[in-house]
């Protein structure tokens, strides 16, 4: 059979926010793009309808009790059905895969993600928690198979985008932008009292409920700082979080010589994800247009580390590096969902992680088997203390 020319793309996560706007990025060039596989957690529905909509190879459910609704609902596609979370990494390697969509949400993502890298796809990868947890190994797993990270995070793939033409010059500084989230200027007092359905109400992006949360807290800020530097390979002193509710300049590189380099958009996550897959090219798309006549008023401000203690507890993980960072994520997971179920207050939230940090076990160079064994522990510590 002739080599298909389009790039087949496997989607960790096809029914999230990031994999639905994945395959509207296929779906407006499908004669460069097609999905090879689609993956769902427990989202049966939605993606049987994707699986007909865009005739994947295969599918994945990772939640195997949903497995025989999936199989029976396609039974009369050639569409290769699996179940479970080996069966995730499995098509992630596949031989015809050309490149791997991580849009899992969380810690699940990383072996897959693992497996692809050694399995030699290239990654476009919005997964940050991958980076998070085990920045340190995946960058050298991904040296060592020659495998490109090709950043899906808006901001990163806006440095990515400032970057594309400096091969030899040296970052002196990444201007990180955040949008401050709802509660910017929320005082102490307020933020104690801030409820799930206030902090699901992000002003610029639409997102899945974790990482609306942690855009609310900062912790998403954070891990920002975290995967910047495993991307881009700078310190911890080089990156500078800047507030800009706007939303407009997604991120910008200073170089040696003072000049910053930004990159401005509408806030539509179409852009970073098409260019993860058209790298190094640009291809035409139907997007909104920035209106620069209608965003005369752009705005920046340093943020406050002490109404959000998590953006400081993001830069203290990665100045201790080891499996901290791995401890502050598994913390943040569980913090995440306990707020989401009512059972944590937002500044509780802070506290718990920060008291998971200094609790459990400190590990200088872990393996992954250690960074697995760390996250199981800081879980169990995390929910100890909310309950
Ligand atoms: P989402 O909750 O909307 O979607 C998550 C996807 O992952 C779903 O398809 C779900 O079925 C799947 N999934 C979740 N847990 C799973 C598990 N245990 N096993 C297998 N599959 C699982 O999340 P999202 O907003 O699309 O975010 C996905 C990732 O992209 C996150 O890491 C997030 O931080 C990052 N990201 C998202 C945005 C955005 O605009 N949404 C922007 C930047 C980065
Ligand atoms: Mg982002």
């Amino acid at each position: 059979m002739e080599k298909s020319t389009k790039k087949r793309i496997a989607i960790l996560g096809s029914t999230g926010s990031i994999g639905t706007q994945a395959l509207e990025v296929i779906a407006e060039h499908p004669d460069r793009y097609e999905a090879y596989a689609l993956t769902a957690n427990n989202r049966v529905d939605l993606l049987i309808r994707q699986a007909r909509q865009y005739m994947p190879d295969a599918v994945v459910i990772a939640n195997e009790a949903k497995y025989k609704e999936l199989k029976q609902a396609l039974a009369d596609l050639p569409i290769k059905v699996y179940a479970g979370a080996d069966a995730l990494c499995e098509v992630a390697e596949a031989a015809p895969v050309d490149m791997v969509l991580a849009a899992m949400v969380g810690y699940a993502g990383l072996r897959p993600t693992m497996r692809a890298i050694q399995a030699g796809k290239p990654i476009a990868l919005a997964n940050k928690e991958t980076l998070v947890v085990a920045g340190e190994l995946i960058t050298a797993l991904a040296l060592k198979n020659r495998v490109p990270i090709l950043p899906v995070d808006s901001e990163h793939s806006a440095i990515f985008q400032c970057l594309a033409g400096e091969p030899d010059n040296p970052i002196e500084k990444i201007l990180l932008t955040a949008s401050g989230g709802p509660f910017l200027h929320c005082t102490l007092d307020e933020l104690a009292h801030v409820t799930k359905t206030e902090a699901l109400k992000h002003p610029n992006w639409e997102m899945g409920a974790k990482i609306t949360i942690d855009s609310a807290s900062m912790m998403n800020k954070g891990f920002e700082v975290i995967e910047a530097k495993w991307l881009f390979g700078v310190h911890p002193e080089q990156i500078e979080v800047v507030v800009h509710p706007q939303s407009v300049i997604h991120s910008m590189v200073q170089f040696e010589d003072g000049a910053v380099k930004a990159q401005l958009g509408i806030p539509d996550m179409r852009l970073p994800i098409q260019y993860a897959f058209s790298y190094p090219f640009r291809l035409k798309a139907s997007f909104d247009r920035l209106d620069f006549t209608r965003c005369n008023h752009l705005t920046f401000e340093q943020p406050d580390t002490e109404r959000f203690r998590n953006l400081a507890l993001a830069y203290e993980a990665l100045h201790q590096g080891g499996n901290m960072a791995c401890i502050l994520n598994a913390a943040n997971e569980v913090v995440n969902a306990a707020f989401l179920q009512d059972r944590i207050s937002f500044l509780g939230m802070s506290r718990v992680i920060e008291e998971t940090m200094r609790q459990a076990q400190f590990i200088a160079s872990p393996t992954y088997e250690d960074y697995v064994a760390s996250d199981m522990e800081a879980r169990r510590i995390a929910e100890e203390k909310i309950n």
